[in-house]
């Protein structure tokens, strides 16, 4: 028999068995061990293994504020802050908590910058069925999203906002154990979530931050009371670290907007950007838009942030606010000023409606699977998008529709069509007595 010389990888360490014993027998976890455990995690001193066992701990354990502070603390402090120090006037930031058909930062980020204030966002791509913001923004040609930190202050002063994708030097300890939270049944938790949230945010330094909280099937927290613990837990996390927060709960019932694809979606924003309305959609935007001008300045009434969002649709100086930061960042506008230049999908399939009646559910997820299938948003991490499939609905919930009117269109390359396409039937219930359409503001907290 031969013995190995060498000691095994991952000899457990101690500190983190007796971390998960304590926090199992309901006591509660030290602002020292919670960043030792991060740091050794991202050192490698750590097993995926065990810091799966103990990020499952503090899911069913439950974790109070204190904790999620010492947690959020240990993913700040494991990576770069960015310094905003050098761009003038308050600089706001703003969150979803992501959903299907979501393109709310395309047109809120320029739609606030346009009226004056400064809007910095990081954002990320998607993974399963909800879409990422950086992922609809690739299909715009040329435009950079991997800017570092100095190219993105240096661009939010010049133009007054900026989008681009999150660095991996920001909060990596967040990205490493989301990766595992991801595959381990531990993302849905209150606690967690906050803290993973705040932690990006606390890293980029604006002044305030306004987080749209969706809620409904489609949205990570489906449960109304759930969504408003979730927004309460990161505003008092926020504050915590000097951020002033607020919150709009919306909703997630079903997906936001007509389109569901990345292309397709960026056309839908500029429809919007032009001064279109599209039902819910621009609603949200021009609530979440009035928001931030009243965070930036709380002096600020109400009415008056929403005149100046109203103005700023009407005239214009929201798309052209678009069209300058994409500029700064790049982009072929040629695209953006005739959208009909971006390339669309080989194949269509129409998915007509069965019966006559009123749409009593389009369910966003499996909206968002159905995007999947064809390739429109990605399953692992590695997966390649096609920028020009996804699922074009041509009602929402409450609307009225006949026999054999087509409710929605797949666009396609490659990919199981097949299942889209029963995914896409699957989602429409129709019923034979009206009913109301769903409002898209649930609620606000301050
Ligand atoms: N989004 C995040 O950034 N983190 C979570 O934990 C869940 C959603």
């Amino acid at each position: 028999m031969t013995i190995s010389a060498k000691p095994p990888t991952f000899c457990p360490p101690e500190y983190l068995i007796n971390s998960i014993k304590r926090k199992r027998s309901g006591l509660t976890l030290t602002c020292e061990e919670v960043q030792k455990i991060i740091t050794d995690f991202l050192a490698g001193e750590v097993a995926d293994y065990q810091m799966s066992a103990w990020l499952a701990t503090l899911a069913t354990a439950g974790i109070d504020i204190q904790e999620t502070e010492f947690l959020t603390r240990a993913y700040v402090n494991s990576g770069k802050q960015i310094d905003l120090s050098n761009i003038p006037g308050p600089v706001i930031d703003k969150h979803s908590t992501g959903g299907v058909g979501d393109k709310v930062s395309l047109i809120v980020v320029p739609l606030v910058a346009s009226c004056g204030v400064t809007v910095f966002k990081l954002s990320g791509r998607g993974l399963g069925y909800a879409g990422g913001t950086i992922d609809k923004l690739e299909s715009i040609p040329g435009l950079k999203l991997n800017l570092s930190a100095s190219e993105a202050c240096f661009i939010a002063r010049q133009v007054g906002m900026i989008i681009t994708a999150q660095s991996s030097e920001l909060a990596p300890g967040d990205e490493a154990t989301y990766k595992l939270r991801d595959v381990t049944g531990a993302v849905e938790n209150i606690s967690l979530i906050a803290a993973s949230i705040i932690s990006k945010k606390v890293t980029v330094g604006a002044d305030a931050l306004l987080l749209d909280v969706k809620t409904g099937l489609g949205a990570l927290i489906q449960e109304q009371k759930e969504a408003y613990k979730l927004a309460d837990t990161m505003i008092k996390l926020a504050k915590q670290f000097g951020i002033n927060a607020n919150a709009v709960l919306s909703d997630m019932s079903q997906p936001l907007g007509y389109a569901v694809g990345n292309i397709i979606e960026v056309k839908e924003a500029l429809v919007v950007l032009r001064g279109g309305v599209i039902p819910r959609l621009t609603e949200l935007c021009q609530e979440l838009a009035k928001q931030m001008l009243c965070l930036a300045d709380p002096s600020l009434p109400e009415v008056a942030a929403e005149q100046k969002i109203k103005k700023a649709l009407q005239t214009g100086a929201d798309y052209e606010q678009f069209q300058r930061w994409l500029s700064a960042q790049g982009a072929d506008l040629s695209y953006i000023k005739n959208p009909e230049k971006f390339p669309s999908a080989k194949n269509r399939v129409q998915i007509k409606s069965p019966l006559s009646g009123w749409l009593q559910e389009v369910n966003p997820r499996m909206i968002g699977m159905a995007g999947l299938c064809v390739g429109a948003g990605r399953v692992k991490e590695s997966a390649q998008l096609d920028h020009t499939a996804g699922v074009m609905l041509y009602y929402q919930i409450g609307d009225k529709v006949k026999t054999g009117e087509v409710l929605a269109e797949l666009y396609y390359n490659n990919g199981d069509a097949n299942r889209a396409v029963n995914l896409i039937r699957s989602a429409f219930i129709i019923s034979e007595t009206a009913n109301a359409a769903r409002p898209i503001i649930h609620g606000h907290i301050k």
